[in-house]
């Protein structure tokens, strides 16, 4: 090595520690390099034992580069780095601060103010086990699962997202009940965001406050789900307390597990520096299943359920539904009652007569474009078709903003498709409707109170 000072591999390795945190982000860091050791240094290759496969095939695809630059950097000369996975003991010990607290809270206080505010249970059904992998899920599934079986050392936030039913709430549970079974000792905490913001108004008003951040900063794993919500609820104070505990537990390296219906750059949020943490950790999300994992869950949800049923039908429900799993899980349930009271023979036309109203996508298994434009429309007393014309007046742009928000935030339909709606309008006029009407709703309460009304009207 060019560099005396570097000659061996520990310094080199200790070096890269001072400057990595800045280069490939703090939370990788903390995931993967912090507990990382070199192992062998021969002429320019440089071996580093790192904690998991996934940290390894992580780091290879996104920060390899990165990594033998900075030790070029510090040897003077070009560094080749190999990547080895190595057992547990081989690492470097975690320092203290990602360590427990040293003085755990006083047991009673703890256990009065956590029955002050329970964690929503945890669904039995929503296991591990339960959960079928396939490419669209297998990286979520893969964070998921490492952070189950090392709840603050891994990474300390995932952040989970993907549209409705493909599978977030289940996969945050699983990794709650793993913990749960494994480490007992562990305070696991479940809860969705509107249910956080419950429990703060009502601190707020009955001044128990200190109760409720002690209460959430006392958990050792965090579970957030439906975190969009944050921000359709009440604004900046829940934003603020939520992003306090969410420190609180960051900085103690606790485990934090978030769930969104949008990746956290999307996130109607105000406060960045919490929007800015979310996109620090690692972002995993799940899509739509392709027919062959729709099938295997088929068979798996029939299985659990106790019910025969032959794998020609479930390939055919498989087939016909394409997106949403809580839609697929619906529709099987269905043919699974008539086959029960009817004893009917389950040919494939019977199958597809039966599954019709849900066969049609994801559009119509929550709300059409349709029924939100009829109903926007006759809610502002305009036409629809004025609402798809080129029309600019007032009253008309208003409604046409509203449906389009709407479009966007109850169906799956693109932008492209949304504008192609609305009389032929491009995908950067839908982010404008959609921008002008979360911003309005932030602003105006009334403007809040009213989509909100629509929203539950449109989806119950
Ligand atoms: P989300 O929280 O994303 O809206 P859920 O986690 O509630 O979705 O999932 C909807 C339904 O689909 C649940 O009943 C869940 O068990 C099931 N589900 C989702 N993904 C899977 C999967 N990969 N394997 C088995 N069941 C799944
Ligand atoms: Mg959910």
């Amino acid at each position: 090595m060019a560099s005396a000072l570097l000659a061996s591999k520990s310094d080199l390795w200790e070096a890269a520690l001072e400057v990595l945190p800045q280069k490939v982000g703090r939370v990788t860091f903390d995931s993967f390099l912090r507990t990382s050791v070199p192992l062998e240094l021969e002429g320019t290759a440089f071996t580093l034992g790192v904690p998991s496969e996934f940290a390894r095939t992580w780091i290879t695809e996104r920060h390899l580069r990165t990594l033998e630059r900075c030790l070029a950097e510090l040897a003077e000369e070009p560094v080749q780095v190999r990547l080895a996975v190595v057992p547990v003991e081989a690492l470097r010990p975690l320092p203290r601060t990602q360590a427990p607290p040293a003085v755990p809270a006083p047991v009673r206080d703890v256990a009065a103010t956590r029955s002050a505010f329970p964690s929503q249970p945890l669904n039995p059904k929503y296991s591990f086990d339960n959960f079928v992998v396939g490419t669209c899920n297998q990286f979520a599934h893969a964070a998921a699962t490492q952070v189950a079986k090392a709840p603050g050392s891994t990474y300390c936030v995932l952040f989970l997202h993907s549209k409705v039913g493909l599978g977030k709430t289940h996969l945050m549970q699983a990794i709650g009940h793993y913990v749960q079974a494994y480490q007992p000792q562990f305070q696991v905490v479940y809860i969705s965001a509107e249910q956080f913001v419950n429990h703060l108004i009502s601190a707020i008003r009955d001044n128990r406050t200190e109760g409720f951040r002690q209460h959430y900063r006392s958990v050792d794993m965090w579970l957030v789900d439906d975190i969009q919500f944050i921000a359709a609820i009440e604004g900046q104070t829940s934003e603020e307390e939520l992003f306090h505990t969410f420190n609180a537990l960051y900085e103690t390296g606790k485990q934090i597990v978030i769930a969104s219906d949008c990746p956290p750059r999307q996130l109607q949020i105000m406060n960045e520096r919490l929007r800015s943490r979310l996109q620090q950790g690692i972002v995993a999300d799940l899509r739509p299943p392709d027919v062959d994992t729709r099938l295997a869950i088929l068979e798996k949800k029939a299985q659990a359920e106790g019910v025969s049923i032959s794998r020609d039908v479930l390939k055919r429900i498989a087939q016909q539904i394409e997106s949403n799993i809580r839609v697929l899980e619906g529709a099987l349930m269905k043919v699974c009652a008539y086959a029960s009271l009817y004893s009917v023979d389950l040919t494939p036309q019977v199958v597809d007569g039966m599954i019709a109203d849900y066969a049609t996508g994801i559009s119509t298994a929550r709300v059409s474009i349709d029924e939100i434009t009829k109903h926007v429309a006759a809610h502002f007393d305009v036409s629809v078709e004025q609402l798809k014309s080129p029309r600019r007046s007032r009253g008309i742009t208003d409604a046409r903003q509203i449906a389009i928000f709407l479009a966007r935030e109850l169906t799956d339909h693109s932008l492209h498709s949304i504008g192609t709606f609305f009389g032929g309008r491009d995908h950067s006029t839908v982010i404008h409707s959609y921008r002008k009407v979360s911003e309005a709703i932030e602003k105006d309460p009334q403007m809040l109170w009213l989509i909100n009304n629509m929203k539950t009207t449109l989806s119950g």
